[in-house]
């Protein structure tokens, strides 16, 4: 039997998918990451763990079809990593690294934003599209584009950044990345939880209910369905952000669909439908834009989608 190893490697943990040919899951785990000697230790685990696998499974090496990796950094297209701040790497080649393990199998790396998008795009609610974004509303908003099948990296693996386009919000507070009013600052859970304590606190009810302190993402979602104007308000705000830089993506690349995933996404249609109004709203031109689908593949997505690279690319 041929096998084929999808490996989302994050600062945490490193979730490993083995795979058949045709891409479908066999058999999932994970195990803690050792951070430990610069993250040198992290491939050799690796590698470890993959032959624990076969060796288990009655599997030769030379049936190991390929072995994709997703990096929680920027990657090259050789597989190079400048910098992986969550893995402590520094000027490291990955899939050359990994081929001292296994010199006769293909190794491919990929950035996990990327690597969850081309999992979605071939197994997930992109599936059948020629051209996919998938947004990921997490701490931050991440974002992998696929056109026809290939991840878009950019000229300086800037694409996809779709968490610092300018929502054209005014905002006084500073992201992260040193500008104001970036979508990240609206459409994040950190975000969701900034707006709805600045909303408190301009109605006057923040005091009073000592909510300050105590409230996530989750909680205003759950606020929101349950009717809340306050919480409601702030979905509207946090996702009309998201829905224009949306639009500002499709008046540049007009894809197919725009699938939503992240923690925020698991809040389903209350989250799409506010996307969706501030989309349709931006529009120009056309009366109906690319679809805007929630994500399907949850936590595999990175596996799925590291899998695809070595099991799709050229
Ligand atoms: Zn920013």
């Amino acid at each position: 039997m041929k096998v084929a190893f999808g490996v989302d490697i994050g600062g945490t943990k490193i979730k490993f998918g083995a795979f058949s040919q045709e891409g479908r899951l066999l058999e999932k785990w994970s195990e803690t990451t050792d951070l430990s000697d610069s993250g040198r230790k992290i491939l050799p685990d690796v590698s470890r763990q993959i032959r624990e696998y076969i060796k288990i499974k009655n599997i030769r090496e030379e049936d190991i079809t390929g072995i994709g990796l997703g990096i929680p950094g920027p990657v090259d297209k050789t597989g190079f990593v400048k910098i992986c701040v969550n893995l402590h790497w520094k000027e490291f080649n990955p899939v050359t690294e990994l081929k001292h393990f296994f010199p006769n199998v293909r190794i491919a790396a990929e950035n996990d934003a990327n690597v969850a998008a081309l999992g979605e795009y071939y197994r997930g609610a992109g599936r059948n599209c020629e051209s996919m974004m998938l947004i990921t509303l997490g701490t931050g908003v991440g974002g992998g584009i696929i056109m026809n099948g290939k991840v878009i990296c950019g000229a300086h693996g800037l694409a996809g950044e779709i968490g610092h386009i300018d929502s054209g919000m005014s905002e006084i507070e500073k992201c992260n990345c040193g500008n104001t009013g970036c979508i990240d600052q609206f459409a994040s859970a950190t975000g969701i939880v900034r707006i709805m304590k600045s909303l408190l606190t301009e109605s006057g009810d923040a005091g009073e209910n000592n909510i300050m302190t105590k409230f996530t993402a989750r909680d205003v979602c759950m606020l929101a369905k349950k009717g809340d104007v306050l919480a409601n308000r702030c979905i509207d705000i946090c996702m009309g952000a998201l829905g224009k830089g949306l639009a500002c993506f499709s008046h540049a690349f007009d894809p197919e669909v725009f699938v939503i995933g992240g923690g925020v996404a698991r809040a389903g249609e209350l989250i799409t439908n506010a996307i969706k109004r501030s989309y349709n709203e931006k529009l120009f031109l056309i009366d109906k834009g690319a679809d805007i689908k929630l994500a399907q593949l949850g936590n595999d997505a990175g596996i799925t989608g590291a899998c695809m690279l070595v099991l799709n690319g050229d």
